[in-house]
C-alpha cells in the first residue's frame, strides 16, 4: 500500500514526498482511511509507529485552511507539544496550514496570537484549560486529537481533560491515540468519542519488530560494571538508560562522565530551558548518552537512538514498552537491553507475557571478548585513517631515536591504552546460572508457594542461598569500576578525541 491510495489532497501528498515516507505504517494504513471517513476513532499502537502522521495527514487534508482554528491536538508535556507541531508543520506548510504550539511557561500573549492565526493548535492540557477557563480564547475546532491518552492519564491531566471537552463543540471529530489501552482509557473514551471505531495495531507489529529485547542477569553490586561493559560492547551511536529514582539519575551521570562519557541526565525538576538544551545536544551528537527517569523521558522523539538500557527493570509493563519504544524508531532497528537480578527474573517474565513478546538472555561480555571487538574496530579505523602533514613530520623525528617498527608498537600501545577495557574480566550471572534461577522462579509460582511465600519456606530459602553463595562471590571479588581511571583517555567511542 502506497501514500497515493489514500484520498488525500495534492498538497499533503507533496509533503509526504518532501518527507521521505514511502509506505504507511500499519496504524497509519488502518486510520487515515477511518478519518478520512470521518469517524471518531480510538486507537492503539506501540511508540514509534507513527501515529502523528496517522491523525495529522488525514485532518490536514480535510482542513479548509479558513484562517479558523480547525484542529486541537492535546499532548501530555511540552515537549511532545513542540515535536507534534514540528511534525505536523511538515506536513500542513504546502496546505497553508499554520501550526501554533501551547504550553506552560511562557507568556500569553504570544501564544494567543500565534493562536489567533493557526488552522492547528497542538497544546498541553493545563495551559489549554487556563486559557479557555479565562476566557482569553475561544476555539470551534472541528478535530480533536488526544495524543498520547494513557501518559496524560498517566500524569494526573483526567480533569483537566473532562474539564476542556466542556468547551468543546458537540458536532466535531474526535481521535483518541494510545500507546497501552488501561481501563481507565477506555472510561475516558466513552464520554468523549461517539461511536468509534477502534484500530489495535496487534502486539507483533505494534511492539515494533525492530526492537531487539534482551537482558542481562546481575548481582545487584554488579549493575554499574555490567552497564559500562555493555555500553563498550555495544558500542551506541545514542543511547538512554533509565532509572527508577531521580538521584540515582545524578549517581550515574557522575559514574559515566568519570569514565569518559559524554553523558548527561534528564529528569523532572530540570527548568525547562535546561532540558531543551540537554536534548538538542543530545539530538545533535554532543551528548551520547542520556540518562533519565520514566517521567523525564516521556515522549522523547530522538532518531538514532541506538540503544536503551534499563539499569532497573520497571515496575510495571506499560512503561517497559514506553521505555523501549524510544529506539527503533521511524523504521531503524534497535535495541533494548535490561538489567536484572535473579530475584527480578519474576518481572522479565511477567513483563515478557503482558507484553506478547519474550525476551533473549545473553551473558555479560569478558574484558578480553570486549578487547576483542574493539581491536576490530581500531584495525578497520586505523586503515580508514587519512595521513596528515603533521603526522608525516612526527614520525620523521621519531626515525631519528627509533626504528620504524617500534614506532608503530608505541603509538599502537598508546592508542590502546587510552580505550582499554577495565573492571573485572566476567560480570553477572553465566546461562546455566540464569536457567536455574528461572526455573526456581517457576517453583516458586505455583500456587501454593506464592500463597505461601511470606512464611519461609525451607524449599525456597536454600535454593535462594545457593543461588547468591554460588553465583557470584568468587567472580566479585574483582575491582569495583570506581577505581577505573579517566586519565587519557580521549574519548570512550574510538579514541578520536570527539570529546571536547
Ligand atoms: P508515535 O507518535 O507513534 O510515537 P511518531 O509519529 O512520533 O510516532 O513517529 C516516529 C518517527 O517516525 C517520526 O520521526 C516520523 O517522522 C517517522 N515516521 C512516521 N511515519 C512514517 C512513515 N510512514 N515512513 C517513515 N517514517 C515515518
Ligand atoms: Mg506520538
Amino acid at each position: 500500500m502506497k501514500f497515493t491510495d489514500f484520498n488525500l489532497k495534492e498538497s499533503i501528498q507533496d509533503a509526504i514526498k518532501e518527507a521521505g515516507f514511502t509506505e504507511p505504517s500499519p496504524v497509519q494504513k488502518e486510520a487515515i482511511p477511518l478519518v478520512l471517513a470521518g469517524h471518531d476513532i480510538i486507537a492503539q499502537a506501540q511508540t514509534g509507529t507513527g501515529k502523528t502522521a496517522a491523525f495529522g495527514l488525514p485532518i490536514m487534508s480535510m482542513m479548509k485552511a479558513d484562517g479558523s482554528v480547525e484542529g486541537l491536538v492535546i499532548v501530555p508535556t511540552r515537549e511532545l507539544a513542540m515535536q507534534v507541531s514540528d511534525e505536523l508543520y511538515r506536513f500542513g506548510k504546502l496546505s497553508n496550514l499554520k501550526t501554533a504550539t501551547v504550553y506552560g511557561g511562557t507568556a500569553y500573549a504570544k501564544q494567543i496570537e500565534r493562536i489567533n492565526q493557526a488552522s492547528i493548535v497542538v497544546a498541553t492540557p493545563g495551559r489549554l484549560q487556563d486559557l479557555l477557563m479565562s476566557k482569553k480564547i475561544k476555539l470551534n475546532p472541528h478535530f480533536v486529537v488526544l495524543d498520547e491518552a494513557d501518559e496524560m492519564l498517566d500524569m494526573g491531566f483526567l480533569d483537566e481533560i473532562k474539564n476542556i471537552f466542556t468547551f468543546l463543540a458537540k458536532d466535531r471529530q474526535t481521535l483518541m491515540f494510545s500507546a497501552t489501552m488501561p481501563k481507565a482509557i477506555r472510561k475516558l473514551a466513552e464520554e468523549i468519542l461517539l461511536e468509534p471505531k477502534t484500530v489495535s495495531i496487534t502486539k507483533s507489529e505494534s511492539t515494533n519488530t525492530s526492537i531487539t529485547q534482551l537482558y542481562y542477569v546481575v548481582e545487584e553490586k554488579e549493575r554499574d560494571d555490567a552497564l559500562v561493559r555493555l555500553i563498550d560492547f555495544k558500542n551506541p551511536n545514542k543511547c538512554i538508560i533509565f532509572c527508577r529514582m531521580k538521584k540515582e539519575v545524578d549517581r550515574l551521570v557522575a559514574h559515566l562522565t568519570a569514565q569518559g562519557f559524554k553523558v548527561s541526565g534528564l529528569h523532572g525538576d530540570m527548568e525547562q530551558k535546561q532540558r531543551e538544551v540537554t536534548i538538542k545536544a543530545f539530538k545533535q551528537g554532543g551528548i551520547d548518552i542520556f540518562v533519565a527517569t520514566d517521567v523525564a523521558a516521556r515522549g522523547l522523539d530522538v532518531n538514532d537512538v541506538t540503544h536503551v538500557f534499563n539499569y532497573h527493570i520497571p515496575f510495571d509493563s506499560e512503561s517497559y514498552v514506553h521505555r523501549i519504544g524510544r529506539t527503533g524508531r521511524g523504521g531503524k532497528t534497535g535495541e533494548a537491553i535490561t538489567l536484572v537480578t535473579p530475584n527480578e527474573l519474576k518481572t522479565i517474565k511477567r513483563i515478557e507475557k503482558d507484553v506478547g513478546t519474550t525476551m533473549a538472555t545473553e551473558v555479560i561480555p569478558t574484558r578480553q571478548e570486549v578487547q576483542n571487538v574493539k581491536e576490530d574496530e581500531l584495525i578497520a579505523k586505523i586503515a580508514g585513517t587519512q595521513i596528515t602533514e603533521s603526522a608525516i613530520r612526527l614520525v620523521k623525528t621519531l626515525q631519528h631515536d627509533l626504528d620504524i617498527v617500534t614506532i608503530a608498537h608505541l603509538l599502537a600501545s598508546m592508542i590502546q591504552s587510552e580505550n582499554a577495557i577495565l573492571g573485572k574480566d566476567k560480570i553477572g550471572l553465566t546461562l546455566d546460572q540464569i536457567a536455574s534461577a528461572i526455573e526456581r522462579i517457576r517453583n516458586d509460582r505455583s500456587p501454593s508457594s506464592s500463597r505461601n511465600r511470606n512464611r519461609g519456606r525451607s524449599g525456597n530459602d536454600s535454593s535462594r542461598r545457593r543461588s547468591s553463595s554460588g553465583g557470584g562471590d568468587k567472580s566479585r571479588s574483582g575491582h569495583s569500576s570506581r577505581d577505573r581511571s579517566s586519565q587519557g583517555r580521549a574519548s570512550r567511542n574510538g579514541g578520536q578525541g570527539s570529546r571536547s
